[in-house]
């Protein structure tokens, strides 16, 4: 059984072809060779342009000279279009040099009319080779959607590797300190040559420093609760009631500083409600705790809206930040101040990571002892319907 009798295929051909018996020839051919041809001729730069983009077409066939048409002018048309369809020179009237520079400019294979024959195995051949390109071309496809996924997770690797660094630093550097306390004052009293006094003296300092101890590794729990977010997906919430309900929250510190407290209108951000509230409510308390000491605070909330997202500002005016600070104040346990305000230096790396896990970035900018401003971003919310559903 020949190759032609075993392959019935449908065959959609496109020939640019001004002599209708040739491209008759050729249809013929193709089917002698075992295909079942449905052709179409064109004779103009304009119905080969339309029927190669209106048309599915399996192959194209294509002559040297059309009268006021080329077969270059085609391969150009052809290779414009981005198809990967077999491009096939059939000609008559050119030498084999000519026909080489035209495979050389883009056509897959050409064949002289005057061995017509081999125009079944050339298609076949061609077919099979424009089927491994498109293999090809789904496999690259793939590999790069492969090697995005893998991106990603390197990145959210790499994010939870810094997180872990911070967690590992802080918890060896910052407990040290209030160990060292109720080591030596262990040890003191373990000596009992102090006085009663004393020793009450020192039990208070090992009570303290344990307090301490526990505060921050309370603190450490939080942050890492934070490496175990829900995965739930965010949904618009409205700024404006979460910002008013971390402002119920420290109505007592408002009133007790006689804050003045401005919250300019906000929009609907993709966040969830509680950490949004977390975020404001520690802003906030910053803003009231971090106060100068010779005029009530003046809190501003406001938001604007920049390049799809929302890029909110707290400020305030209290005793400010100085710039070499402006980056660490963020890191875990780092404080500025000693037991006159008090706190462990959470708060900031907490807003930071849960601004940053929703897809937003936050900083400072201050003067000290004029006031600062935190800024943070989050993905707007264009759809501020779905925020009251
Ligand atoms: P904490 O307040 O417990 O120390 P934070 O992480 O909230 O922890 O803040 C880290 C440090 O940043 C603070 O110790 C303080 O020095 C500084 N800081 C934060 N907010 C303000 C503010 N609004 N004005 C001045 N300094 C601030």
């Amino acid at each position: 059984m020949s190759e032609s009798e075993t392959d019935r295929s449908p065959l959609r051909v496109l020939i640019a072809e001004n002599v209708e018996d040739d491209a008759l020839l050729m249809v013929e051919e193709l089917r002698r060779a075992g295909y079942t041809p449905t052709s179409k001729r064109v004779q103009t730069a304009l119905d080969f342009n339309t029927a190669l983009a209106r048309g599915t077409w399996d192959i194209v066939l294509v002559d040297y000279m059309m009268g006021g048409f080329t077969g270059m002018q085609a391969l150009e048309i052809y290779k414009k279009s981005g198809l990967d369809i077999p491009f096939l020179l059939v000609s008559g009237s050119i030498g084999e040099e000519k026909a080489v520079e035209f495979v050389r400019s883009g056509a897959h294979d050409y064949l002289m009319k005057d061995r017509l024959s081999r125009l079944g195995g050339a298609v076949r051949r061609e077919l099979r080779e424009a089927a491994n390109r498109g293999v090809q071309r789904a496999g690259v496809v793939e590999i790069q959607r492969l090697n995005d996924a893998l991106q990603k997770q390197v990145e959210l690797l790499s994010r939870a590797n810094t997180h872990l660094e911070q967690l590992t630093f802080a918890a060896s550097h910052d407990l040290k300190e209030p160990l060292r306390t109720v080591t030596s004052y262990t040890q003191l009293l373990l000596k009992r040559r102090s006085s009663p006094d004393e020793q009450d003296e020192f039990g208070e300092y090992i009570r303290d420093g344990v307090e301490r101890m526990r505060t921050l590794i309370d603190g450490l729990e939080a942050f890492a609760r934070t490496s175990h977010w829900t995965g739930d997906i965010p949904r618009p919430v409205d700024a404006d009631a979460v910002a008013a309900d971390a402002v119920v929250l420290l109505t007592e510190a408002i009133e007790a500083t006689r804050a003045v407290l401005t919250i300019n209108p906000l929009p609907a951000v993709i966040m969830e409600r509680i950490p949004l509230i977390q975020v404001f409510q520690n802003l906030i308390a910053n803003a009231l705790k971090y106060r100068r000491g010779d005029a009530p605070p003046d809190i501003r909330i406001s938001a604007e809206e920049q390049h799809g997202e929302v890029r909110f500002a707290v400020s305030d005016n209290g005793i400010g930040i100085s710039p070499e600070h402006h980056d660490d104040i963020f890191l875990l346990f780092r404080r500025l101040h000693g037991v006159e305000y008090p706190g462990i230096g959470l708060g900031l790396a907490l807003c930071k990571r849960t601004v940053e896990h929703y897809g937003g970035r936050m900083w400072v900018a201050s003067d000290l002892g004029v006031g600062s401003i935190f800024y943070f971003t989050l993905p707007l919310a264009t759809n501020v319907a779905a925020a009251a559903s």
